[in-house]
């Protein structure tokens, strides 16, 4: 092996990348590759997708993503001036990169979303240990400087960023797709790389698997715009080229630069993220009043229940003058589910479809509302997020249960409507680990959802 893709949009670049992550890692091995990165626009969430995907069919994953960076501070969402983001890719080294990176893309949704999830150079400056960073596409503030002629400027964030992410670890990131500009930009590319002695890597900015599949692409990109495929004025990709290509195609592309093609070796090589799958990671939570962790948490859940919904009499049951809300067979059963109060009964509609969970769901269930943030508003108690420190709600961390839900700390942002919190099947493995095969039962699931 002697070139790696790093720079590579699964389907999770959504409605834009193609690359399916199935089919991905048979066209890498195809192509005799053994190791590949994602670096989806903005997001994490196929994260572990590729990493299974990659390991099941021996291909090495390399953990990215292609973040945007605002002109400004994340904080700055002025029409007109702060439009415009940079793209910058950054994979992972290590554990503490990944960490860093997820860090990144969460403050990019909850304090930088505009238009897009952005981050700025001040979190940059703070959390780019472990990471490994690409100057990026035509979209990047480097290239974007060449290609209006501003050398001095292009010249000024290099070192920036350089200095930023220290020594061999920034790297001017060379592509050709038969775009007019990237054969007006590559040699200044080159001559920035000489006069500052940073490194350069190849890259393909793959968003398909194979040239033929630009026009399902193309088809992608119209339904993200709200455009028709017919439609004479709408933005349209000016190449065909960014698929997932061999080696010999793109040396025949930049046959000089051996070195920059030895580069993509070796960044896969320093490159080592591991996840650990079948065990929780929970965080460490000191109850203000000195309880302990889950009493807390119950006290908060009932307090915050009661707020909402009225009080419940010790069956849990409500009083006939609340009537729950339609989604409130699944509000309580998550409720009931967080507080470890396990039913006899294995998840499922009683007689009278109210709701039941098992035991192994009250187990699985705190993981979500712990570990994803936006959980702990299955209780209905807003207070107990900012009370918890305000975990990432898109902390892809394998393993947990996910939810996608609104902010708790910024109400006015909205990562989605609803919360979801699912319980692993009892056979599950990662779900045997835990619970030893004495509690190994027929599979049973539970998906509650709340919207308000
Ligand atoms: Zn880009
Ligand atoms: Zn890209």
């Amino acid at each position: 092996m002697s070139f790696v893709h790093l720079h590579l949009h699964t389907e999770y670049s959504l409605l834009d990348g193609a690359c399916r992550i199935g089919r991905l890692m048979d066209r890498v091995k195809e192509l005799g590759q053994d190791a590949v990165a994602i670096t989806d626009h903005g997001v994490m969430y196929g994260v572990i997708d590729f990493y299974k995907a990659a390991k099941a069919a021996g291909v090495k994953p390399i953990i990215g993503c292609e973040v945007y960076v605002a002109p400004r501070t994340r904080f700055d969402k002025v029409h007109g001036i702060d439009n415009e983001n940079a793209h910058l890719v950054l994979l992972c080294q290590n554990e503490t990169g990944y960490r860093n990176l997820s860090y990144l893309v969460s403050k990019g949704f909850l304090e930088g979303f505009y238009g897009r999830p952005r981050i700025d150079m001040e979190l940059l400056r703070q959390h780019s240990e472990g990471l490994i960073a690409l100057s990026a596409c035509l979209a990047g503030a480097i290239p974007r400087r060449l290609k209006i002629d501003d050398y001095d400027g292009a010249k000024a964030l290099a070192l920036e960023y350089s200095e930023i992410f220290g020594p061999e670890t920034f790297y001017l990131e060379l592509q050709n797709h038969g775009i007019p500009e990237q054969a007006k930009i590559n040699p200044m590319l080159l001559r920035l790389a000489r006069e500052l002695e940073l490194p350069l890597v190849v890259t393909n900015d793959a968003h398909y698997l194979r040239r033929e599949d630009a026009a399902t692409q193309d088809v992608l990109m119209c339904i993200q715009m709200g455009k028709t495929v017919d439609d004479p004025n709408r933005m349209r990709v000016e190449s065909d080229e960014i698929y997932v290509k061999s080696e010999d195609e793109l040396r025949q592309l930049f046959p000089q630069l051996e070195e920059a093609f030895a580069n993509t070796v070796r960044i896969a090589e320093r490159c080592n993220v591991e996840f650990e799958f079948g065990h929780y990671h929970l965080p460490a939570f000191e109850a203000p009043d000195g309880s302990d962790s889950l009493s807390y948490f119950r006290k908060m859940c009932r307090d915050g229940f009661e707020e909402r919904y009225g009080s419940s009499s010790e069956d849990g049951s409500f009083g006939a003058s609340r009537t729950p809300p339609p989604t409130m067979l699944s509000y309580r059963a998550v409720h009931f589910a967080a507080f470890g109060e396990a039913d006899a009964d294995p998840v499922g509609q009683t007689d009278d479809g109210r709701v039941r969970v098992s035991g192994a769901a009250a187990d699985a269930v705190p993981v979500g509302a712990g570990g994803c943030g936006d959980g702990q508003l299955a209780a209905g108690n807003r207070q107990l997020v900012p009370a918890l420190g305000g975990f990432d709600p898109v902390f892809p961390v394998p393993g947990q249960i996910h939810g996608l839900g609104q902010d708790p700390v910024h109400p006015d942002l909205r990562v989605g409507g609803s919360l979801r919190a699912q319980v692993l099947p009892r056979n599950d493995p990662s779900q045997q680990q835990k619970n030893g095969p004495e509690q190994q039962g027929p599979m049973f699931g539970f998906h509650g959802s709340i919207t308000w």
